[in-house]
C-alpha cells in the first residue's frame, strides 16, 4: 500500500457504501485529490451484512429523488466502472391493508410519475398474477414498483471504490482516523499511519458517527438499533417456478404487518421491523465496542416470531422452508429516521454523510448530494429532510435519540398522517405557559422540540392517536379549528409561539451587509419587513423578518426549525473581521400572536402603546409592568400584533392579555388554524412553498427584489432568469376537493399532461374553500385557468386565482 499522503483536498472517514459513493462522486466531479480512510476493510460496518434492497418508494420527495438516482446509477455502474455487479431488478409489491394505505400508495404513484417513474396500483387478482404464492386476505390493494430490486452491498461498495480509484482518488484500508484538529484553514486528521491535512472532511462513519463527531465538537443525534433478517433454505416449489419463469419473484413488503419478504436464490429472506424492537449500545452495561467490524449481535428469533407467522399466512410456501441463517446487525437511526447528509452544524468545512438507515438504496444519491455540498456548497435538489441542521442541540440528548429511534424503527413503514403527532421523546422544550394552554385544551405538536398548540380540544372531543389515522380534513379537530379561525376573523385569537428563531445584529456596517445578502430593501428603523435570501443560482434559501430597531441594529426572525440553518447562512456570509456582531438570541425571547379585529381594543386595555401606528411597524411598550415589543404584523391576515417578550415574562404578559381579552371574545388558537389562515393569504411556508427547488422569481417574490441595488447575492442569476423568463410560476389555486386537501407535491394536470406540483394545501375557513399553493407551468399561470390537482390518486378541478391573497386581497383588514 502506498504511504498516506500528507495532504488531500477532502478526507472521508468511513468506507461503507455511503463513504465509497461520496468518494466516487467527488472524483466524478473532478475532485480526485480525495482520500478515504477506513479503519478495517471496506464494508466492515453495516454495509457487509445489509440485505441490499433497493426500493425507490418514499413519501418524501427528496428521499425519492435520492433513491431513484441510486437505482438508475446501479443499473449502469458495473459497466461504467468495469466491475461485476449482482443487481436484480425484480420489482416489488407493497401490500395495503386499508383505504388509507391505498391513498398513500396513490400519492406515491403521482410523485413517482412526476420523477419519471411508472409505479402502479394492483388489485388482489393482479397481485396474484405477479406473485402466485400470495394469499390476499385482508388486502385492499398494492403498489407495484417495477424499479425495486436488490444489490450485493459489498459489490456495490467495491464498484464505487474501483470507479473512484480509477479516477485518481485514494483509499486507505486498515487506517482508522483517530482524531481531528483545526489548524488555520485546514483540518488535520490523525491516523496510525501519520497525519493528513485537508481542506474539507466528511464523517461517513456509519454507526460510529457519534464518536467521530466528538473530535469536531459535534454531538451527532443518533442511536443504534439491532436489525435482523432470516434466510431460509431452498423451497423446491419456488425453485421450480423461478426456473420456469426465468426470473425471481418481486420483493413483497407487507407494510402494515411491517416486514419484507424477498426471494434469495431459491429460498427466501424475511426482514421485519418489529414493534418489540431492541436498541443497542445505549446503556452502561452494553457499551459500544471500539471495533465491531464484521461482527453481528446474537440471533433473537423470539422477537420475530409474530412476523414469521404472519408471513407464513401470507405466503404459505414459506412454512415449508427450513431456517438457514439469521443476520442481526447494527443499524443507525437519527431521531426522524432520515440520514444526516450535508454541512456539519457549526463546524467549518466539515460535512456529514452518516446515520443511514437505508444506506444501500440511498448510497448512490447520497454520494451525489454530498459531492455537491462539498464542491459547490449547494445541492441540485432541496435536501432539507436530510440536512443535519434540521436538528438543534436538544436532539443530541441520548434518551431522546433512543426514544425516537425505537419509535421510528417500530413504525418504519407507518403512514405519516397530517394530524398525527408521534408520542415518543416529547416535551423537550416547554413554553412558560405550557400548563396554562394545556388547561385550555391545547393538543400539542413539537416544532424544533418546542411544544406548540396545534388545536384546542373541548371536553368530550376524541383526542386519541387512533382518531388521527386519516388523510381527511374531517375529524374531531375540524369544528374546533373552524371556530378558532372564526374567532380570529371576527373577534381575536392568541397563539403562544415559543422558539421563534431570533438573531441580533448590531454595529457599524450591519445594514449594508444585510442589504448585500437579501434580494430586497432593508426596512427603515421602526419598521419590519420580509427579506428573502437567494443563493448564487437565484434559488430561495430562506425567508426572515427584519425588525429594524435603528440604523445598524436589527433582529432577524425566522422559523423555529430554521434556527441552525439560517444562523449558519448568516455566519457563512459575514465579511472578514466585521465590526458588527451577530448573535443567536433565540433562547432569550418568546412571542405570542394576537390577531383579530378586537386585538386593538384588547391591547388598549393593557398598555399605552400607540395603536394607530401602521402595519409593519413596531414599538416597545410595557404590559403588566414588563417590557415587550409590539410588532404590527399578522401571518393570519387580520388586524394584529406579535407580542415579543423576554421568555421569563411570557406568563405575566399572557395573563394580562388573556384577562383583558375575555371582554372582547379572545380565544386561543393553534398552529392548524394559523396554517389555514395563512394559506388564504397566499403566505408561503418555509421548506414547503419556499425551498431551493425554486427560484425567487418562480416563487412569485419579485416584489421583494430591488433591481436597483448595485449587487446582492443571486442578482446575476435572477437577472438572467428575468431576461429569459421563468419556466414555472407560483400560483394560488382553489380546488374543488373531496375529503382531503392537496398535500405537498400533489401533481397538477392540464390537458392530460402534468404541468406542476403543489407545495402546500389546506382548507380556508374564512373563504370556505380548499386552497393549494403550487408551481405551475408559466404559460398556464394566469387567473382563471382551469387545471386539475391529483389528490391521493383522484383528480379534482382547480382554478388559478389572481396573483395576491385570496382573502382580503387589498389587505384592508391588516391595515385597519
Ligand atoms: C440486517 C440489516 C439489513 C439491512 N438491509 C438493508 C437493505 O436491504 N437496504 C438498505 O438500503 N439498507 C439496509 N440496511 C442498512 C444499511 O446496512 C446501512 O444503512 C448502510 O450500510 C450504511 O452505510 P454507511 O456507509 O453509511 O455505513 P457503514 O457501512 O457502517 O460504514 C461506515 C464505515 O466507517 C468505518 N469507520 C468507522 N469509524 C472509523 C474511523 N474512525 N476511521 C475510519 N473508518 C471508520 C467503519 O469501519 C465502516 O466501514 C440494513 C442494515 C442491517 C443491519
Amino acid at each position: 500500500m502506498s504511504a498516506l499522503p500528507s495532504h488531500a483536498r477532502v478526507v472521508i472517514i468511513g468506507g461503507g457504501a455511503v463513504g465509497a459513493s461520496a468518494l466516487y462522486h467527488l472524483a466524478k466531479a473532478g475532485w480526485t485529490d480525495c482520500v478515504l480512510l477506513e479503519k478495517n476493510e471496506l464494508t466492515a460496518g453495516s454495509t457487509w451484512h445489509a440485505a441490499g434492497n433497493v426500493p425507490t418508494f418514499s413519501s418524501s420527495w427528496s428521499i425519492m429523488n435520492m433513491q431513484r438516482y441510486s437505482a438508475s446509477l446501479y443499473r449502469e455502474l458495473g459497466a461504467l466502472v468495469d466491475y461485476p455487479m449482482n443487481y436484480h431488478v425484480t420489482g416489488s409489491i407493497r401490500l395495503g391493508h386499508s383505504k388509507e394505505r391505498l391513498q398513500e400508495f396513490k400519492r406515491v404513484v403521482g410523485m413517482g410519475r412526476y420523477q419519471g417513474m411508472d409505479l402502479d396500483i394492483l388489485t388482489p387478482d393482479e397481485m396474484r398474477g405477479k406473485y402466485p404464492f400470495l394469499e390476499t386476505h385482508e388486502l385492499t390493494g398494492a403498489l407495484y414498483d417495477p424499479y425495486d430490486g436488490d444489490i450485493d452491498p459489498a459489490q456495490l461498495t467495491q464498484a464505487l471504490a474501483k470507479g473512484a480509484r480509477d479516477m485518481g482518488a485514494k483509499i486507505f484500508r486498515f487506517c482508522p482516523a483517530t482524531g481531528a484538529r483545526r489548524e488555520g484553514e485546514e483540518w488535520v486528521i490523525s491516523t496510525p499511519q501519520g497525519e493528513i491535512r485537508c481542506e474539507k472532511v466528511v464523517n461517513a462513519a456509519g454507526y460510529y458517527a457519534r464518536e467521530v463527531g466528538k473530535w469536531f465538537g459535534r454531538d451527532v443525534p443518533m442511536m443504534v438499533m439491532s436489525h435482523q433478517y432470516i434466510l431460509f433454505e431452498e423451497i423446491p416449489e419456488l425453485a421450480a417456478w423461478s426456473k420456469e419463469a426465468g426470473h425471481k419473484l418481486p420483493l413483497l413488503r407487507d407494510v402494515d404487518s411491517s416486514y419484507y419478504l424477498r426471494q434469495e436464490k431459491t429460498g427466501m429472506n424475511l426482514g421485519p421491523y418489529e414493534r418489540n424492537c431492541k436498541a443497542h449500545w445505549v446503556t452502561p452495561d452494553d457499551p459500544m465496542p471500539d471495533d465491531f467490524s464484521f461482527q453481528l449481535f446474537p440471533d433473537d428469533l423470539d422477537r420475530l416470531e409474530w412476523y414469521l407467522n404472519d408471513a407464513v399466512e401470507r405466503v404459505p410456501i414459506l412454512g415449508t422452508a427450513g431456517l438457514s441463517r439469521m443476520i442481526n446487525g447494527p443499524i443507525p437511526y437519527a431521531p426522524d429516521g432520515n440520514p444526516l447528509l450535508g454541512p456539519m452544524p457549526g463546524v467549518p468545512n466539515a460535512f456529514e454523510a452518516c446515520v443511514f438507515t437505508f444506506g444501500i438504496c440511498q448510497a448512490g444519491g447520497a454520494g451525489k448530494v454530498l459531492a455537491e455540498w462539498v464542491t459547490e456548497g449547494e445541492t441540485e435538489w432541496d435536501m432539507w429532510s436530510c440536512d443535519p441542521r434540521r436538528y438543534t442541540s436538544f436532539a443530541a440528548d441520548k434518551d431522546y435519540c433512543v426514544a425516537k429511534g425505537m419509535e421510528i424503527y417500530g413504525h418504519e413503514y407507518a403512514m405519516h398522517f397530517p394530524k398525527h403527532a408521534w408520542p415518543a421523546g416529547r416535551n423537550q422544550k416547554l413554553s412558560p405557559i405550557h400548563d396554562r394552554i394545556a388547561a385550555l385544551g391545547a393538543q400539542f405538536k413539537p416544532y424544533n422540540g418546542w411544544e406548540r398548540a396545534n388545536w384546542y380540544a373541548q371536553d368530550g372531543d376524541d383526542t386519541s392517536e387512533a382518531s388521527t389515522q386519516t388523510w381527511n380534513r374531517e375529524g374531531p379537530w375540524r369544528p374546533r379549528i373552524e371556530a378558532e379561525c372564526r374567532a380570529v376573523a371576527e373577534a381575536a385569537g392568541i397563539l403562544d409561539l415559543p422558539g421563534f428563531s431570533r438573531f441580533r445584529v448590531k454595529g457599524e456596517g450591519a445594514t449594508a451587509w444585510l442589504s448585500s445578502l437579501i434580494t430586497g430593501r432593508v426596512p427603515k428603523p421602526g419598521r419590519i419587513g420580509l427579506a428573502y435570501f437567494s443563493d448564487n443560482k437565484g434559488r430561495i434559501v430562506t425567508e426572515m423578518s427584519v425588525m429594524m430597531l435603528a440604523e445598524d441594529f436589527f433582529f432577524l426572525i425566522t422559523a423555529a426549525t430554521a434556527q441552525w440553518h439560517d444562523f449558519e447562512w448568516l455566519q457563512k456570509h459575514l465579511p472578514e473581521n466585521p465590526v458588527f456582531t451577530l448573535e443567536d438570541v433565540t433562547e432569550t425571547f418568546s412571542c405570542q400572536i394576537l390577531s383579530g379585529p378586537n386585538s386593538r381594543a384588547i391591547l388598549a386595555d393593557v398598555c399605552k402603546a400607540d395603536l394607530t401606528m401602521p402595519w409593519l411597524t413596531h414599538q416597545p411598550v410595557e404590559i403588566a409592568g414588563r417590557w415587550c415589543q409590539l410588532v404590527r404584523v399578522s401571518f393570519a391576515g387580520e388586524l394584529g400584533w406579535e407580542i415579543h417578550t423576554k421568555v421569563e415574562d411570557t406568563a405575566v404578559i399572557f395573563d394580562a392579555v388573556w384577562a383583558a381579552g375575555q371582554r372582547h371574545g379572545l380565544k386561543p388558537f393553534g398552529m392548524e388554524a394559523l396554517d389555514s389562515l395563512r394559506i388564504e393569504k397566499g403566505y408561503r411556508a418555509w421548506k414547503g412553498d419556499l425551498s431551493t427547488d425554486y427560484t425567487i422569481l418562480q416563487g412569485g417574490l419579485e416584489r421583494f427584489v430591488d433591481w436597483t441595488k448595485p449587487a446582492f447575492k443571486g442578482k446575476a442569476a435572477l437577472e438572467r432568469e428575468r431576461q429569459q423568463g421563468v419556466t414555472k410560476r407560483f400560483v394560488l389555486l382553489t380546488v374543488e376537493a373531496g375529503d382531503c386537501d392537496a398535500p405537498y407535491m400533489s401533481t397538477l394536470w392540464h390537458d392530460g399532461k402534468v404541468v406542476g406540483e403543489t407545495t402546500s394545501g389546506n382548507w380556508g375557513y374564512r373563504t370556505g374553500k380548499s386552497i393549494a399553493l403550487g408551481m405551475l407551468r408559466a404559460d398556464l399561470a394566469q387567473a382563471g385557468t382551469q387545471i386539475e390537482v391529483e389528490i391521493y390518486g383522484e383528480r379534482f378541478k382547480a382554478t388559478v386565482e389572481p396573483d395576491g391573497p385570496l382573502f382580503d386581497p387589498n389587505n384592508e383588514r391588516l391595515r385597519a
